[in-house]
């Protein structure tokens, strides 16, 4: 038994409110125990320069925790003389992923800004905001697609994410703060709901892994990973019966 009463392969319990703020087209704070997460989609109507008249949008991602976030206090990156390499490495990580569940040639030549905010952090941020961002991606392409801007709804599946880790020998789902602090091996998953992987990130951070351990630790990532599925379809429940199969592919 884990030190907050969870079995190795146990998720943190994950809360979704939908429509947190009401400004974005699309808003999300996902709870994952401790760790909160404001996540937000607005769409602009242009794309970056290199992809001007080439019919296709663009998505991208910022990242950052508030200074109130973490046991001492964050300093804002506006703050800092020189950009968090950390807050760079996880907002690609975002923008890579959520692109790969989205046909960018049916939103036009739009760009999508997933913003998304730490204001309470425990470990597993990149994960909860990949989760989180992706729910306010769909209520952001369902605004756009009802108020008949886009011909055929772009997201193609579900995506999730989930941390794993080796710690103290045992390989454990989701870890917070205080697992990730202690474990010789962290790895980040990115999987959508057809069972592909998107990115699989898993670093030797106090030790190494062999094969049967990476194959262990990503069996539990993708068990961890469809049962957030379950907690984002609940969230959008609602919106996946408005739009039946044929504009949907993700509401089977
Ligand atoms: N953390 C922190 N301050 C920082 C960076 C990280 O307190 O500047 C904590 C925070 O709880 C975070 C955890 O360390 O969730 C693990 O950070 P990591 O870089 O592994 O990313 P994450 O697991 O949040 O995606």
């Amino acid at each position: 038994m884990r030190a907050d009463n969870r079995e190795n392969q146990d998720l943190r319990g994950i809360v979704l409110t939908t429509n947190y703020t009401e400004n974005p087209d699309g808003s999300v704070l996902i709870e994952m125990g401790r760790t909160k997460v404001i996540c937000t989609a607005m769409i602009e109507d242009k794309v970056p320069l290199w992809l001007r008249n080439k019919g296709q949008g663009w998505l991208t991602a910022e990242y950052a925790m508030l200074p109130g976030s973490t046991n001492t206090r964050k300093q804002r990156d506006s703050t800092r003389p020189k950009a968090d390499g950390r807050s760079i490495e996880i907002q690609r990580l975002i923008g890579r992923s959520l692109r790969t569940c989205i046909d960018l040639e049916l939103i036009g030549e739009r760009t999508i800004w997933i913003d998304v905010d730490v204001i309470q952090a425990d470990g597993g941020t990149r994960c909860a905001a990949i989760n989180g961002a992706f729910v306010a991606l769909y209520l952001a392409m369902k605004k756009l697609y009802e108020q008949g801007l886009i011909e055929k709804f772009p997201i193609k599946n579900f995506l999730g994410a989930v941390s794993v880790g080796k710690v103290h020998g045992d390989i454990l789902l989701d870890l917070n703060y205080q697992e990730d602090s202690q474990a010789q091996v962290d790895m980040n998953v990115v999987m959508n709901d057809q069972g592909k992987y998107c990115e699989v990130q898993s670093s030797g951070e106090n030790g190494t892994f062999d094969k049967d351990e990476f194959k262990a630790m990503l069996d539990l990532a993708t068990e961890g990973i469809n049962d957030i599925f379950v907690d984002q379809k609940l969230a959008l429940e609602n919106y996946l019966e408005d739009y039946g199969n044929e504009k949907n592919p993700t509401s089977n």
